[in-house]
């Protein structure tokens, strides 16, 4: 059985784009996930198929109707009821690795994308939405961070990325950014490539990348290394403090 994306959207247009091309792709033509979309504008029940109205309260733009979005969470919900249902809003909890793990290895997930100014909140009180933001800006609508979400899925299903150890090693796995990569040539623009890569002893190479996955770390992603165990080190100047090896 394939994991199953359901997006509800004001634009399924917008799907698969991205994810329509290389190794999310081939994984859809292979069948390793598969998409639906629903049109949000499909449970409207107004003549002018409206799903949005002016913000209780006054202010700018427009908000998504509770009662427009229920009818269309109801329906996917009762069709895919093992699916979580996720929202995308920049006022949901962060997005990390973690929870991109725990929704690979589940069934599939369900999201919604809003629009406008946003969702009435009493959609959030009275359905099991789980509301995921995927950074701390402001996007125009969340069919780009429901693909954003999906794609990082989507790369860690069975079968999708080539070699199974690529997803381990990589940033926030274990609360690190990814130590830096380097291929040949071995000379560009007058810098080398680290001695220790070209030294075949695999000891060294491993332990080199483990330093500088934490310096890196340290010197860029402070909150991070904290969780790595780890309190933050900088210079007096702040300057960085690296093991280049
Ligand atoms: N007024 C909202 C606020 O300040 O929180 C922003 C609404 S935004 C213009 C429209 C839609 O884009 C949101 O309902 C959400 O679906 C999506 N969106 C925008 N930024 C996002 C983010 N950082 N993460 C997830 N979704 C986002």
């Amino acid at each position: 059985m394939s994991w199953n994306a359901t997006v509800l959207t004001l634009y399924p247009e917008m799907f698969p784009g991205p994810l329509g091309v290389s190794l999310a792709g081939r994984a859809l033509g292979e069948g390793l996930w598969a998409l639906e979309t629903v049109q949000i504008r499909d449970f409207a029940t107004d003549k002018h198929r409206s799903v949005d109205d002016t913000p209780a309260g006054g202010g700018a733009g427009m908000v998504m109707r509770a009662d427009v979005l229920a009818a269309a969470v109801d329906d996917v919900l009762q069709r895919r009821p093992e699916a979580p249902m996720l929202a995308m809003t920049p006022r949901g909890t962060t997005l990390t690795q973690t929870l991109v793990r725990d929704l690979a290895t589940g069934p599939g997930l369900s999201v919604l994308c809003g629009r406008f100014e946003g969702i009435d909140e009493r959609l959030f009180e009275a359905r099991p939405i789980i509301p995921v933001s995927i950074g701390d800006y402001v996007l125009s609508g969340g069919e780009t961070a429901a693909i954003t979400l999906l794609d990082a899925c989507i790369r860690l299903l069975p079968g999708v990325m080539g070699a199974p150890s690529s997803g381990e090693e990589e940033s926030f796995e274990a609360d690190l950014l990814e130590y830096p990569h380097y291929t040949r040539p071995y000379e560009w623009e007058g810098r080398t490539i680290p001695e220790v890569l070209r030294s075949g002893d695999h000891a060294k190479i491993a332990a080199w990348r483990k330093a500088r996955a934490e310096a890196d770390t340290r010197s860029r992603r402070p909150d991070l290394m904290e969780r790595h165990g780890d309190a933050p080190r900088q210079s007096p100047s702040g300057a960085r403090q690296e093991n280049e090896g």
